[in-house]
């Protein structure tokens, strides 16, 4: 049997909500050993230069193009991931201008509707704190907090941001479809990512999924930042019923959060057949 490598297929830089930057992800992977890398951030590939590519030849780790697109399926928000992409495939950067586009749009509504709820937004400052990346909720939570409008990040979810509040806005997102036709027309694999963090019933997933295989989509994370074992059990059983290929990855954001550490993906239960074996 051949080895199993250690990788992480979901992670985000600075270029998205994560805290470092791409060469600085590259350390942390090399330090924990990790053999193959896709960086993930939400609706960019601006993590992949060829700085990178060269800094990740001498380190020795193969990086798989990678993007965690937003997209839409029957009102819900939805994440899907796409890998090892062709970033220089017709279409690919004008679905990416798109999506700029659409979080631009998105955080003028974000900030609308905070400022209906009483609270004082300035896009300028939220933007100041997504630096020049993209401008995501985590960039609203943290500017409510740091302007003493929220005890806490997760305050700021669980009140105004997170699921079915007033500012997580879906509509200026693709549909389900069209993320997928972006990743596969890009030579990609499309996963759908961290699937219990939607809180749908069973049936609901299954749904889900059939209108993900339908669309092209051929891949489910089976292991996404820590679950346990019989959340592991249940998504293997969905890849294995939709024959869909395993993928693995911490969701890593930033140091100091145990349940997503970079590096840190247990091993696939036998039955899943793992992404990584369509390129390696
Ligand atoms: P967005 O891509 O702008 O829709 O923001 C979604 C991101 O917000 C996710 O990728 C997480 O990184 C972050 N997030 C979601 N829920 C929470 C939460 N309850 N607390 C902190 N961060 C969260
Ligand atoms: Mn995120
Ligand atoms: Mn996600
Ligand atoms: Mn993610």
């Amino acid at each position: 049997m051949p080895a199993i490598p250690s990788i992480d297929f979901h992670c985000h830089s600075h270029f998205s909500d994560g805290a470092l930057s791409p060469q600085e992800l590259l350390q942390l992977a090399k330090a924990r050993e990790v053999q193959q890398l896709a960086i993930t951030d939400h609706d960019t590939v601006r993590a992949y230069s060829p700085q990178l590519l060269a800094a990740a030849a001498t380190a020795g780790i193969t990086l798989v193009n990678g993007c965690e697109i937003s997209c839409q399926w029957q009102r819900r928000g939805i994440h899907v991931v796409g890998l090892n992409l062709d970033l220089a495939a017709p279409g690919f950067a004008l679905a990416m201008t798109l999506q700029a586009q659409a979080r631009n749009d998105r955080a003028q509504k974000i900030r609308d509707v905070l400022q209906r709820l009483g609270l004082d937004v300035a896009l300028p400052q939220v933007q100041a704190l997504a630096g020049d990346g993209v401008i995501g909720r985590p960039h609203f939570a943290q500017h409510l907090v740091s302007t003493n409008q929220m005890p806490s990040m997760a305050a700021a979810f669980k009140c105004v941001l997170g699921s079915g509040k007033p500012g997580d806005i879906k509509a200026d997102w693709p549909t389900l479809e069209t993320a997928v036709g972006w990743i596969t027309d890009a030579g990609g694999i499309a996963v759908i990512a961290h699937p219990m963090k939607y809180k749908m019933t069973l049936t609901k997933l299954r749904a889900l999924l059939e209108a993900f295989v339908a669309a092209g989509g051929q891949g489910l994370e089976v292991l996404t930042g820590y679950q346990d074992a019989q959340r592991i059990d249940a998504l293997a059983d969905l890849a294995h019923r939709y024959d869909l290929y395993a993928s693995a990855g911490s969701d890593f954001h930033r140091p100091g959060q145990p349940w997503a550490e970079l590096g840190r993906v247990a091993a696939l239960p036998d039955r899943c057949v793992p992404v990584w074996t369509l390129w390696s």
